[in-house]
């Protein structure tokens, strides 16, 4: 195979791994194996950018469509300090395998920026994002690629590039991205569409493996968008959430947190820490406690070899993307826990980011009802399809579930042929 050392990053070798264990497994085509191991473009840039104290900042930025052979790319953008193009380009593969899994007409895409988004004050993020957007203007559109929140950017950050788009085409593009303010297009319900989607595919999974949803322990890594929604929908089914997490460390209170009091908490504090009636406790500890669900939602690689032998938990339904290493992946298995896969178990933003997409093409906006029946929908039929498969194939949900995505996106190459 052909050197693909341009793109190198632990996450990479993760999901290059995946796609070729996988394309063993499905006996794909040699040369379209070939093809889905590297993204179709990448674009790197350096975005300038003038700091509140008058000095200039240089920031590096990246925008990465993986395969445009189901429809326009589809992905996120992050703001983080451990962005590359390695990194960026796993996440646009994983996203092919994602959008294909749920039956969305989209190529995979991600886009990322290095950067410390709680260093900079809000000016300082609108100039980057704006400037960000017009670098990589040529390559987003409504029917080519349309981004979308991740890890360290929100619905702002959305209006900013949707505003910055639309001003170089002189009128209002709001199909450039999803994830947006309602006010300008945004869909109702997509605010909440990963958490609650992750709520769906577990009440699949512990009705699979006999249980009742409700009064199972959980714990929750990352009380961002989709962790804290993830977090306030469990609790509201009746689950006792007995630790959440931020960047700055966890809480812990066996007996449950009341998770509506600890949002007003985070509004005012800033963070969960200090949150009253729980003790502190340590990221790295959070995940090892006693639970029976535990739901990474902050960043990749969390649950590792050196602590995926101490989890707790029966069910892992992964918030993030990748945050169980291949080798925690393996002891989990053998262990017996069932793991919900990133790419089914997160997969209700981008579902919702379709529907959002389709309003607004449409100028027709759903109400929200509409929207979470049409998410549960999508959702359990996609669980089911992947539990079935991997009972067929006496595999895993992983395996099974990143089968249904590689094997769509390949037969698209099939059928469309290589041009020239
Ligand atoms: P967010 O920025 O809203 O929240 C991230 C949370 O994780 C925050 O509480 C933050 O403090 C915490 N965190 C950050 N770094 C951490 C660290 N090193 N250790 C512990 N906690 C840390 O981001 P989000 O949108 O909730 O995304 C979280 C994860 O879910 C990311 O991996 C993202 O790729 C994935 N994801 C997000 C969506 C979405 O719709 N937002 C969809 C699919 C997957």
């Amino acid at each position: 195979m052909t050197d693909n050392s341009e793109f190198d990053s632990h996450l990479y070798r993760t999901a290059l791994a995946q796609l070729d264990r996988v394309a063993a497994r499905l006996t794909l085509d040699r040369d379209i194996h070939e093809r889905l191991r590297y993204p179709r473009r990448a674009l790197v840039v350096s975005i300038p950018i003038r700091m509140d104290d008058g000095s200039t900042n240089i920031f590096i930025g990246y925008r990465v469509h993986h395969n445009t052979v189901l429809g326009p790319t589809k992905g996120g953008l992050r703001y983080d300090l451990g962005v590359n193009l390695g990194e960026v380009t796993a996440l646009a593969m994983l996203m092919s395998w994602k959008c294909a899994l749920m039956g969305l007409p989209y190529g995979g895409a991600k886009g990322g920026v290095r950067c410390d988004p709680r260093a900079l004050s809000t000016r300082e993020l609108e100039n980057l994002t704006r400037r960000y957007t017009a670098e990589i203007i040529l390559l987003i559109g409504p029917d080519l690629d349309i981004p979308a929140p991740d890890l360290g950017t929100d619905e702002q950050t959305m209006a900013w590039m949707m505003d910055t788009y639309s001003m170089t085409q002189g009128k209002s593009v709001p199909g450039v991205v999803t994830g947006k303010p309602l006010i300008v297009g945004g869909s109702a319900g997509r605010r909440e569409a990963t958490g609650r989607g992750i709520v769906y595919v577990l009440y699949q999974a512990t009705r699979r493996l006999g249980h009742e949803l409700r009064s199972r322990k959980v714990i929750v890594q990352g009380f961002g968008n989709v962790g804290a929604v993830a977090a306030r929908l469990l609790w509201r089914e009746g689950c006792t959430i007995v630790g959440v997490s931020d960047i700055k460390g966890g809480i812990w209170n066996p007996d449950g947190l009341d998770v509506r009091q600890l949002e007003a908490h985070v509004t005012e504090a800033g963070g969960v820490g200090g949150y009253p009636g729980a003790d502190p406790i340590s990221n790295v500890d959070l995940i090892t406690q006693p639970c029976d669900i535990l739901i990474p939602a902050a960043i990749g690689s969390q649950i590792r070899e050196d602590n995926a032998d101490r989890v707790k938990a029966s069910i892992v339904a992964e918030g993030a993307n990748g945050p169980t290493t291949p080798e925690a992946d393996a002891l989990l298995r053998e262990r017996g826990v069932t793991v919900i896969p990133d790419i089914l178990a997160n997969a209700g933003g981008v579902v919702v980011s379709y529907f959002e997409w389709v309003q607004g093409l449409q100028y027709y906006f759903w109400r929200e009802s509409e929207i979470t029946s049409r998410l549960q929908e999508v959702m359990t039929r996609a669980f089911n399809r992947v539990w079935t498969l991997a009972n067929k194939e006496g595999t895993d949900l992983r395996t099974a579930a990143l089968m249904e995505g590689i094997r769509r996106v390949a037969e698209g190459y099939r059928v469309r042929g290589l041009y020239p």
